[in-house]
């Protein structure tokens, strides 16, 4: 009898993962709406990752075609560099890791990846070749194990608990009772947003893409957890294209470019002490942040 369950077992299981999938890429990226239809062009060629250096040229964007949300936008994410996106609530920070993802097309320009138009080379190239830390990491209700060996295929327990290391999550798990076959999810074990975000990490570390997508989460995780997880952040994105959306400006002060988006378009740029200098939008935000964190400490310190 269980030979004739096989298949269905199988059926199921392929039936999972897709739909896990799918859901963890809209939660990924927090879609409402499904997104356009996205295809391969015929013959389309695997995408070459050289150096790894992205640019966007010129790139427009509408998700609705009266509504344009991006407006000739133009940088670069310099070979193994860290370019930091930021900008008010709503500018297009998140709709840019979208495209680059090739979640949806440009609607105007183009964005190449070591001089290859993404919109040319195949779907499946292209998303292996970038890893996203998300602001939340939707997980399976599954082991633990499972949920960080998603990062990569056929991937073994050994690499599993090396990837686990270097999120600093493997103490964590250890100490579990059923260590990496702990169930997740709604019927098992409740992970925190650090502890989630660990995973997310744990899984980027398994993949090991040469490009990377740095989503930081808007909800604040507490000040310690925060620190570490930012010292655990900066060593993956060591040597990989970085591009970081960021929302406290103390993560991305060593960036080697920063592009101020506001309202579609690029309204400032440059190095973190270059911007301060500037004393435009860049330099209010962060003196508003700065403010707002002397007030925290001085509540905290009563
Ligand atoms: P935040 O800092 O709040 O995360 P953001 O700069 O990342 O904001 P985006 O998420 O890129 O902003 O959104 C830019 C604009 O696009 C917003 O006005 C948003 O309402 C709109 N938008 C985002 N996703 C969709 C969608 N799927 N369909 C239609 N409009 C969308």
């Amino acid at each position: 009898l269980s030979q004739l369950f096989r298949p269905l077992d199988l059926l199921g299981m392929v039936y999972r993962t897709i739909r896990q999938g799918l859901i963890d890429m809209e939660a990924m990226f927090g879609l409402i709406d499904t997104p356009a239809e996205i295809v391969d062009v015929p013959n389309a060629l695997p995408l070459i990752v050289g150096e790894g250096v992205v640019r966007f040229e010129n790139v427009s964007f509408a998700y609705d075609k009266d509504r344009q949300i991006l407006h000739g936008v133009d940088f670069e994410i310099p070979a193994g560099g860290t370019l930091a996106v930021v900008g008010p609530s709503g500018a297009g920070k998140s709709t840019l890791a979208r495209l680059l993802f090739r979640f949806y097309d440009t609607t105007g320009g183009r964005i190449t990846i070591d001089g290859q138009d993404i919109a040319k080379v195949s779907q499946a190239s292209l998303r292996a070749a970038i890893g996203i830390v998300p602001q939340d990491t939707v997980l399976f209700n599954d082991t633990i194990g499972y949920n960080i060996a998603y990062g990569r295929e056929g991937s073994t327990q050994d690499q599993v608990e090396d990837a686990a290391r270097g999120a600093a999550i493997h103490g964590f798990i250890a100490s579990l009772p059923d260590q990496y076959s702990a169930k997740v999810g709604e019927r098992g074990l409740k992970l925190s947003g650090g502890e989630k975000q660990r995973v997310a990490i744990a899984r980027t570390l398994l993949k090991n893409p040469p490009i990377l997508i740095l989503d930081e989460a808007t909800s604040a995780l507490d000040s310690r957890t925060e620190a570490e997880i930012q010292t655990t952040l900066k060593a993956i994105a060591a040597r990989r294209s970085t591009i970081v959306i960021a929302h406290r400006l103390s993560t991305i002060v060593d960036a080697d470019e920063i592009v101020v988006l506001e309202a579609g378009r690029v309204c400032e740029r440059g190095t973190h002490a270059t911007l301060l200098a500037k004393n435009g939008l860049y330099a209010e935000m962060w003196m508003r942040q700065a403010a707002e964190h002397d007030l925290e400490a001085m509540a905290a310190a009563e």
